[in-house]
């Protein structure tokens, strides 16, 4: 009884979060930043919340013809592929990683190195396939020697993302590594404290959880992810 009400207790205190986090509007805050005009025809949460239909305003086919052969950051000189993204154009859930690697960077494909392989696994756990799903970066060009993103990088680059997201519509995101959670919600905070729960992103439900690189390193992590994922599951499984 008493493990119940603790249980409860806290669900309903991620949910008032969520809800508060959902107000405060990520959303509402993104598209004054950065006055989207692909956003700024989204009602807040109605996609993600209230599942009320709408047809996207852009196709992932119309963004990749936007992004070009992209030069707007420095990051071009250096790069072999545009890494735009792979995956379900209509998926419920899309991941959301760091920066093109080495691997990806030579294939132009995300996630296809050795955290490519064991976020597959992840997938494949979770009864899925990579075509179900969408996978894609906060930045399309790999960074030298994997040094974090800068400032002006996620600048030129993040409005593709949200651009993105708004083609595909999904339910839920996942956020995986600090640098991704960090930058999509807007905080400091570390990704041990952010993981664990949902949060919102433009009213999208965005779960934060550990970087398939880290678990790499970093084996004991894995009862973590595997508690966010299932977050995710049982997410995608409530009648949408
Ligand atoms: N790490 C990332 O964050 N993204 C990739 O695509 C590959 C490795």
């Amino acid at each position: 009884m008493r493990d119940e009400l603790l249980e409860l207790t806290s669900a309903l205190k991620n949910q008032i979060i969520f809800e508060k986090e959902s107000r405060n509007g990520l959303y509402s805050k993104l598209y004054i930043k950065k006055n989207s005009d692909v956003l700024s025809s989204l009602p807040v949460n109605a996609a993600a919340n209230n599942r009320m239909v709408r047809v996207p305003s852009i196709t992932l086919e119309d963004i990749g013809k936007e992004l070009g052969d992209c030069k707007r950051c420095k990051l071009h000189k250096k790069r072999h592929h545009i890494v735009f993204g792979e995956g379900s154009p209509t998926s419920d859930l899309v991941f959301v990683g760091e920066a093109p690697g080495r691997d990806e960077d030579m294939q132009g494909k995300p996630f296809v190195g050795r955290a490519g392989k064991l976020l597959t696994d992840i997938i494949k756990a979770m009864g899925l396939e990579r075509k179900d799903v969408y996978i894609c970066n906060i930045l399309k060009c790999r960074p030298p020697e994997n040094r974090n993103p800068e400032p002006d990088e996620i600048a030129a680059c993040e409005p593709f993302l949200i651009k993105q997201l708004e083609a595909i519509q999904p339910r839920v995101i996942c956020a995986m590594g600090k640098f991704a959670a960090q930058t999509l919600l807007e905080t400091g905070t570390a990704i041990s404290t952010l993981r664990g729960r949902f949060h919102s992103y433009h009213g999208i439900k965005l779960m934060p959880t550990y970087h398939p690189a880290y678990l790499l390193r970093n084996q004991g992590a894995k009862k973590q992810v595997w508690q966010d994922v299932q977050m995710i599951m049982e997410e995608l499984k409530q009648e949408a």
